[in-house]
């Protein structure tokens, strides 16, 4: 669904360009899904930004520990960026219980059609 919207919003703004106020802004590249020059280079840009800020804040919780308030916590792994035995067992895991949620989905359904 969500797709589709997109798709709707890129035909419009190909239909009408002045929609696009600013290229090369975030809005621009994610928004009306623009991939002109502009707006690509100024996404790299942003995604360059957002690395560096990124592994500033997991060095900040390297240095200062108690920033990170509960280990294995969503927080402490995608916030901060840490990657202690915890939060990395408590991420496997949770990817886990997504993929094995998925699948039973599928399994369920299977078997309703084989019946
Ligand atoms: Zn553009
Ligand atoms: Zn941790």
């Amino acid at each position: 669904m969500a797709g589709l919207k997109a798709r709707e919003r890129r035909e419009r703004a190909r239909r009408d360009p002045s929609l696009i106020k600013e290229h090369g802004s975030a809005v621009a590249y994610s928004y009306w899904l623009c991939r002109c020059e502009t707006c690509t280079r100024g996404n790299r840009d942003r995604q360059r930004e957002q690395l560096a800020t990124r592994s500033a804040r997991a060095e900040r919780a390297r240095q200062d520990p108690s920033l990170i308030k509960e280990h294995g916590s969503v927080t402490a792994y995608s916030y901060w960026g840490c990657r202690c035995d915890e939060c990395r067992s408590a991420n496997t895991l949770r990817c886990r219980r997504w993929r094995e949620t998925g699948t039973k989905t599928v399994m369920d359904l299977n078997d309703t059609e084989e019946i």
